[in-house]
């Protein structure tokens, strides 16, 4: 009997355990389907190393492994779309989803994971870095790439944009190398989370511009052992430009307001920067608190607003400011340790899309 009781117990355990899996599997072929759906978020949930080795194309970063993983997923997901996950196997990402699922999301799990696509033959990204792609106002892809940090990739018809391009921070670094040489880059201030002259000279071919401000022109040394320089263009607050057909860029202030910071960043001296590409505006803030100067910036599809102290803001801080410029889509960056899970939450109502990629 006792024995008897025990098999039921299993059995219902084994019956409960399978009712409790709160998410769909899917084979490859249904789940590249499913990903095509613009209503489909893809999730890659391998460490960051796996996943700047190859993932596929548009998938986020967040490593199921880390303790703050459901933290992060619920600032990063948003919760009314479906969220496709992967790993390598399908074994962290079923365990991934069955814990999303328990917090109300609607998953979908690759079964063998990125093993089995590569075998189905279908492309992974060697492009690494979390990608998010816009369309302008005639309709062309804008491509933002979440290298590290303060440092934007943007790819647009066939241009490559740079922003504070930097190699290698603490124990972070990016493969500028691997990358297409700039068309445009800009800089925004002299601090070396910004400004890496040999970065500079390594993007730049004879058709590169680089737009900066007076203190980064004057530090930049016009000498290359071989190959080519950029053409250096200094704008200062207030400045604007129209660098290419369709293209203007607004040179915006950007400095520190509270007291014993002013040093950092005194006014006057950095660039925070409006692109205009094609109808679509965004705003790189640069280095800056929430200064009053951004009632002024507006209409902004896409803004990229920093958050970490002593330098920039508090996450009070870049709410206030995202507030006030009221973007599209805002991805804090330059946040460092900066806990920003909770900045999407308390802009859920303004309209504002908050994504965190990886700008640590
Ligand atoms: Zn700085
Ligand atoms: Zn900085």
């Amino acid at each position: 009997m006792r024995k008897i009781f025990t098999c039921l117990l299993a059995a219902i355990g084994l019956t409960s355990a399978c009712g409790q899996q709160n998410f769909e599997d899917a084979e490859v072929k249904g789940f590249s389907e499913l990903i095509e759906d613009p209503n489909v978020v893809l999730l890659d949930v391998r460490t960051i190393d796996e996943f700047n080795e190859g993932h596929i194309e548009g998938a986020i970063n967040i490593d199921q492994a880390q303790d703050d993983f459901i933290e992060k997923a619920k600032a990063a997901l948003p919760a009314e779309k479906k969220i496709a996950v992967y790993c390598r196997s399908g074994r962290r990402s079923a365990d991934a989803a069955g814990r999303l699922a328990a917090e109300g999301f609607q998953c979908v799990n690759l079964k063998g994971g990125i093993i089995a696509w590569k075998e189905a033959g279908l492309p992974v990204t060697t492009a690494s870095y979390e990608t998010d792609t816009f369309k302008t106002q005639s309709g062309k892809a804008i491509r933002f790439h979440a290298l590290m940090h303060a440092c934007i990739r943007i790819e647009y018809d066939g241009k490559e944009i740079e922003i504070d391009p930097v190699a290698k921070l603490r124990d972070r670094t990016v493969d500028y190398a691997s990358m297409p040489k700039a068309d445009y880059i800009f800089v925004t201030h002299e601090h070396a989370d910004h400004y890496d002259e040999a970065t500079l000279k390594l993007l730049s071919s004879e058709n590169t511009q680089l737009i900066t401000n007076k203190r980064c022109a004057e530090m930049f040394s016009a000498t290359k052992a071989d190959g080519a320089l950029p053409k250096v263009k200094v704008m200062t607050n207030g400045d604007k430009a129209e660098i290419a057909e369709g293209f203007t860029v607004e040179a915006v202030p950007a400095y520190n307001t509270t007291e014993g910071h002013l040093q950092f960043h005194p006014k006057g001296r950095d660039n925070g920067y409006v692109l205009t590409i094609d109808g679509l505006r965004i705003y790189i803030a640069g280095d800056t608190e929430d200064i009053p100067e951004m009632e002024n910036i507006q209409n902004i599809d896409i803004a990229f607003l920093p958050c970490n102290q002593p330098y920039t803001m508090t996450t009070d801080q870049l709410v206030k400011a995202a507030k006030v410029v009221k973007p599209k889509v805002m991805f804090p960056y330059h946040y460092g340790q900066t806990d920003v899970s909770s900045v999407p939450s308390q802009l859920k109502n303004e309209g504002i899309d908050v994504r965190i990629r990886h700008y640590e």
